[in-house]
C-alpha cells in the first residue's frame, strides 16, 4: 500500500500538489500494516493516519475511529499507538464516527479525563447531546464537566481571537471577476479536489493576472513569487464573485490565499478577501468557509504592496509607512466571532451547543458571542418574502436586516456541487437529513461524463438516499425542473445552485457548505435582505414572451438609474436584495419559474412571485402525480418522496397563498407596464444586466443558436419547432437541450425531434448542456443567442459573444443566421399566435396516462435509459 502510495505522492509532487486524503482501502491496509508490527516505516504510517484520513462520516474515518477505540480497550502498553495517543487522535476527528467512542470512555475512570478534554473541544455532537446530558444527569463528573466546557465556550474561547494588525501581501484582480474565473466550468469535474481545481482559478488571461498556461493553468508562478516575501495574501477585486455562491470559487481562493486546517487533509480556511463589492451570496459562502471578506475602496491597493490590516479600527495601511490607504465598516462584527470559531456554520454549530449546554445547566444565555443588531422596530407591514421567512421561523414575519434561522424544507444539490456538498457532509457527521426534502441531480455533467463523472453518477445516489435524500439518474434533466415539481407552497429551501430559485415559496441559493448545513441540520442561517419591488400593470402586447418581461427588469432599472451596466461604480439595486414580483398573477408555476431563476443574473438574493391559487394547485396536483410515478420506478428515497406527496395532498385539501401587506416596505419599487413593451428585449453580448431592445441589435450576426436551459420548458420547444416547421436547411447550427427526459419524451411523440432533426438541428440529452459550458461548446468566437440563463464572457464557449432572448426569437435568428429586425420577428411569431394554447401547453402529469397506470410505465421508461438523440 505505502510503495503505491508513495508513488501517488511524486505523481502529484510533479504537479505541485499534496497527495489525495487515504480511500478506506487505504486506510484499512494502512490499520492491517500497523498491527502487524515488525515495521519500521511505523512513523510513516501514523503520520498518514494522523493526517491524511478525511474526519467526519467518512468511510475512511469510521475504519480510523473504531481501530482506535480497539486500541484503547486493549490497553496493549506495547502497541503502535498508545491508548492517550488514540484519545487525542480520536479527538482531532472532529464528530462522527469518533464521538460514540469518547462518550463510552467517559464511563472509565483512567480515560475520562482526557476523553472529556477531546469532547469538550468538539462540536458536531448534534443528537449525541441527550448521551452525554443523560451522563450528566446520572452523576458522572466528566460528562458534567464536558457540559459545563461547552456551557463555557471554551471551544471557541481557546481559539485565538484575529489579532489587532495582520500583515499582507496584495494580489489584486482589476475588474469584475464572476465565480467562473475563479472555479471554470470546464474544470467543474475536479471540484472536489481542491488543490487540483485550485489551479484553475484565474486561467484566462486578464490585466495584471499572469496565468502559467493562459485557458488551463492559473496563475500560480505569480502567486509562488508573491508568497516568497513571507506574508499571507490578501486577495483584492473592484468586483468579486459574481454569479453564484460557488464554495469551489472560495476553495480555489482559500487554496492560495487560506490556512490549512490541522487533520484536515487538503482543505483550507481563513483567508482575507476585500472588495469594493463583493457579490452577497458569495460574501456568505466566504463566511461560511472562515475567511474574512471586507467591502472597501480598493483603489489605493496594487499586486505587491504589502499592507497591514487593522480589522477592529476598519483600516488600512501601507505597512513601511502606515500611510492610511482606506478605511471600511463590517458588514457585522459577528464576522470576528466566525473568523475566530473558524467559519460562519462552525460559530453557528457551536452557539447552539453552547446554548444547549447552558439550558442544560439552567443558565442565562452566554455573553461570548458579538450578537447581531436588531433592526429597528417598525409599523410597516411585511413583504411576501417577509412572511414566507416568517413562517418558516415561526413567527408573523422577519423584517430586513434580522438575523434568523429559517426551517428549511426542500434543498437541492446538482453534480457539479454534488461532491463537494457530500464531503461537507461528511465533514459535518451527517449520516441522516433534518430537512425535509433533499434532492440530488446529475444534470450538468450526464450528457458527456468524464470518467470522474461516472464515478460520481455510481456512489453519489446511494449517498443521497441514504441520508433519506431523492437520488435522480443521469440523463432525468435539469436540477430546477425537477425540484420545483417537489415543492410546498410558502416554504424555504436553498441549493447549491445559483439558479436554485423556486417559483412557489421562497430559495436563497448558497455554497455547498452552507447547503450541506441546511439539508443535515433543517435549518439556515440568514441575514434577512430587503426587498425590491418590480410591479407589473398593463396588458402584455401580442408577439412579446415571458422572456422579454424577463429581461424587462433589468431594461427598465437602467432607465431608472438603478443599475448600470458599467463595472466601475457599478449600481445594482438587485444585489443581495429579494426581488418581489407582482402583476403577473396569470402565470403558471412553469413560467413563474423563468423570471424567479433569472434573479440570479440580477445578482438578487432570492425572489418571490405572487401566483393565483388555482394554477399552484395545478402545478401541484400534476406534481403529486409525477411523483407517485417515481415511487413506482424505484426512485429512492421513496418514503421521503411519499411524505412529500402527503404534504402536497394537505396544501391542496386546503388550498391558500400567502399575500403581502398592503403597508410592506421596499428598498425600491420598479413599474412595468406591460402595454409600452411593444417589441422583444435581449441582452447583449456578454453581460446579463445589458438590456436592449431588439432593434437595436438587429441584423447582428449569428452562427450559433442554443436553445434550452432551466430557463425552458416545453412550450418554448413547440413554439421553436412551430417557428422553425418550414424552414428546410438552415444556416446556423442549432442546438436543442430539453430540460428533462419527461420533455424530450412529450417533444419527441409529438413529432417535434423529427422536424428539428431535418432542419439541420443537433438536439442534445435533457440536461443543462451549453448552458453550463463544460461539456460541449460553442465554437470559439462565435457570436450567439441562446435562450440560457447568462452570458458571461467565455461561459458558452471561448471568446464567444452571446445574445441572450427567448427561445421564439432564437429559433428566428436561427433561420435568419443574424438578429431579426423587429417586422421580421413578429411575422414569424405570427405562425404561432393563434395556436398559442397548444404551444403553451405544460406537462400535467395527472393528465397524461403514461405516468397513470404501471402498464403504460413499462413503455416509458424503457425508451428513456436508450434514447439516443
Ligand atoms: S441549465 Fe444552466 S443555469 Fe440552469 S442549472 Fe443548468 S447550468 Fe445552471
Amino acid at each position: 500500500m505505502l510503495e503505491a502510495y508513495n508513488q501517488h505522492v511524486q505523481e502529484r509532487a510533479l504537479k505541485n500538489l499534496p497527495p489525495k486524503p487515504l480511500t478506506a482501502e487505504q486506510t484499512e491496509e494502512l490499520i492491517t500494516s500497523l498491527v502487524s508490527g515488525g515495521r519500521d516505516d511505523k512513523n510513516t504510517l501514523i503520520q498518514l493516519l494522523t493526517h491524511c484520513v478525511l474526519p467526519g462520516v467518512d468511510p475512511a474515518a469510521k475504519l480510523k475511529a473504531e481501530f482506535l477505540y480497539r486500541l484503547i480497550k486493549d490497553e496493549n502498553p506495547a502497541s503502535v499507538i498508545t491508548p492517550q495517543q488514540a484519545i487525542k487522535l480520536l479527538g482531532t476527528m472532529q464528530g462522527g464516527y469518533n464521538i460514540q467512542p469518547l462518550i463510552d470512555l467517559l464511563d472509565k475512570p483512567e480515560w475520562a479525563g482526557s476523553a472529556a478534554e477531546q469532547l469538550s473541544t468538539t462540536i458536531l455532537i448534534f443528537e449525541k447531546f441527550k448521551n452525554i446530558e443523560e451522563k450528566a444527569e446520572q452523576g458522572n463528573v466528566w460528562a458534567q464537566k464536558v457540559i459545563q466546557s461547552w456551557a463555557n465556550a471554551e471551544w471557541f474561547i481557546r481559539r485565538p481571537e484575529l489579532p489587532e494588525k495582520i500583515t499582507l501581501n496584495v494580489f489584486k484582480v482589476t475588474g469584475e471577476t464572476n465565480t467562473d474565473d475563479l472555479s471554470p466550468a470546464p474544470e467543474a469535474w475536479s471540484r472536489p479536489d481542491i488543490p487540483l481545481h485550485a489551479l484553475s482559478m484565474l486561467s484566462n488571461l486578464r490585466d495584471g493576472v499572469q496565468p502559467d498556461e493562459p485557458g488551463c493553468r492559473g496563475p500560480i508562478q505569480q502567486l509562488a513569487q508573491l508568497k516568497k516575501e513571507g506574508y499571507p495574501l490578501v486577495y483584492v477585486g473592484d468586483v468579486v464573485g459574481t454569479g453564484s455562491s460557488r464554495k469551489s470559487a472560495t476553495n480555489s481562493i482559500l487554496w492560495h490565499i487560506g490556512n490549512d486546517i490541522p487533520w484536515v487533509p487538503n482543505k483550507r480556511s481563513g483567508g482575507f478577501v476585500f472588495g469594493r463589492n463583493i457579490a452577497p451570496i458569495f460574501f456568505n459562502t466566504l463566511e461560511d468557509s472562515g475567511a474574512f471578506p471586507v467591502e472597501m475602496d480598493v483603489s489605493g491597493l496594487e499586486t505587491g504592496m504589502l499592507i497591514d490590516l487593522y480589522p477592529y479600527q476598519g483600516e488600512v495601511r501601507e505597512s513601511a509607512s502606515q500611510r492610511l490607504i482606506t478605511s471600511f465598516t463590517l458588514k457585522t462584527d459577528v464576522l470576528l466571532d466566525e473568523v475566530r470559531a473558524g467559519g460562519r456554520i462552525p460559530l453557528i454549530i457551536g452557539r447552539s451547543l453552547t446554548a444547549k449546554a447552558r439550558e442544560s445547566l439552567k443558565l442565562a444565555p452566554s455573553n461570548v458571542f458579538r450578537q447581531p443588531k436588531a433592526p429597528a422596530p417598525s409599523a410597516a407591514g411585511f413583504t411576501l418574502a417577509q412572511k414566507i421567512v416568517g413562517r418558516a421561523c415561526g413567527v408573523e414575519g422577519i423584517r430586513p436586516g434580522q438575523y434568523c434561522e429559517p426551517k428549511v424544507s426542500t434543498v437541492g444539490s446538482q453534480d457539479t456541487t454534488g461532491g463537494m456538498t457530500r464531503d461537507e457532509l461528511t465533514d459535518l457527521a451527517c449520516l441522516s437529513f433534518s430537512a425535509d426534502l433533499v434532492m440530488q441531480s446529475f444534470c450538468h455533467t450526464s450528457a458527456y461524463p468524464k470518467p470522474v463523472d461516472v464515478k460520481l453518477h455510481e456512489t453519489l445516489p446511494d449517498f443521497i438516499s441514504r441520508r433519506n435524500g431523492i437520488a435522480l439518474k443521469p440523463g432525468d434533466g435539469i436540477i430546477h425542473s425537477w425540484l420545483n415539481r417537489m415543492l410546498i407552497p410558502d416554504t424555504v429551501g436553498t441549493g447549491a445552485d445559483s439558479h436554485t430559485r423556486f417559483p412557489l415559496g421562497i430559495s436563497f441559493p448558497g455554497g455547498s457548505g452552507l447547503v450541506a448545513f441546511a439539508a443535515a441540520t433543517g435549518i439556515m442561517p440568514l441575514d434577512m435582505p430587503e426587498s425590491v419591488l418590480v410591479r407589473f400593470s398593463g396588458e402584455m402586447q401580442k408577439g412579446i414572451t415571458l422572456r422579454d418581461l424577463v429581461h424587462a427588469i433589468p431594461f427598465y432599472a437602467i432607465r431608472q438609474g438603478l443599475l448600470t451596466v458599467e463595472k466601475k461604480n457599478k449600481i445594482n439595486v438587485f444585489s443581495g436584495r429579494i426581488l418581489e414580483i407582482e402583476g403577473l398573477g396569470m402565470l403558471k408555476a412553469e413560467q413563474a419559474f423563468e423570471l424567479a431563476d433569472a434573479s440570479a443574473e440580477r445578482s438578487a438574493a432570492a425572489c418571490v412571485l405572487r401566483l393565483e391559487e388555482e394554477n399552484v394547485a395545478e402545478y401541484l396536483r400534476s406534481n403529486a402525480a409525477l411523483l407517485r410515478w417515481m415511487i413506482r420506478q424505484g426512485y429512492e428515497n421513496s418514503a421521503t418522496l411519499e411524505r412529500r406527496i402527503a404534504e402536497i395532498e394537505a396544501w391542496l385539501a386546503n388550498p391558500s397563498l400567502m399575500v403581502a401587506d398592503k403597508n410592506a416596505e421596499y428598498a425600491a419599487v420598479i413599474d412595468i407596464d406591460l402595454a409600452e413593451i411593444t417589441e422583444p428585449i435581449v441582452c447583449a453580448p456578454n453581460d446579463p444586466d445589458d438590456a436592449r431592445l431588439l432593434s437595436e441589435v438587429a441584423n447582428s450576426p449569428v452562427d450559433e443558436v442554443f436553445i434550452g436551459s432551466c430557463m425552458t420548458n416545453i412550450g418554448h420547444f413547440r413554439a421553436a419547432g412551430k417557428i422553425i416547421a418550414d424552414a428546410s436547411e438552415i444556416p446556423t447550427r442549432l442546438w436543442l437541450a430539453p430540460p428533462t427526459k419527461m420533455d424530450a419524451q412529450q417533444l419527441s411523440k409529438e413529432g417535434y425531434f423529427n422536424q428539428f432533426i431535418k432542419s439541420g438541428a443537433r438536439i442534445e440529452p435533457a440536461g443543462c448542456s451549453l448552458c453550463m459550458g463544460n461539456q460541449a461548446r460553442v465554437r470559439q468566437g462565435s457570436h450567439v443567442v441562446s435562450t440560457s440563463t447568462r452570458n458571461f464572457p467565455n461561459r458558452l464557449g471561448t471568446n464567444a459573444n452571446v445574445f441572450l432572448a427567448s427561445a421564439e426569437l432564437s429559433a428566428v435568428a436561427a433561420i435568419l443566421g443574424k438578429m431579426p429586425t423587429v417586422e421580421q420577428y413578429f411575422w414569424y411569431m405570427d405562425k404561432i399566435n393563434s395556436t398559442r394554447d397548444d404551444t403553451y401547453r405544460y406537462l400535467n402529469f395527472d393528465r397524461l396516462p403514461e405516468y397513470q397506470s404501471t402498464l403504460n410505465e413499462a413503455g416509458v421508461i424503457k425508451r428513456f435509459p436508450d434514447q439516443v438523440f
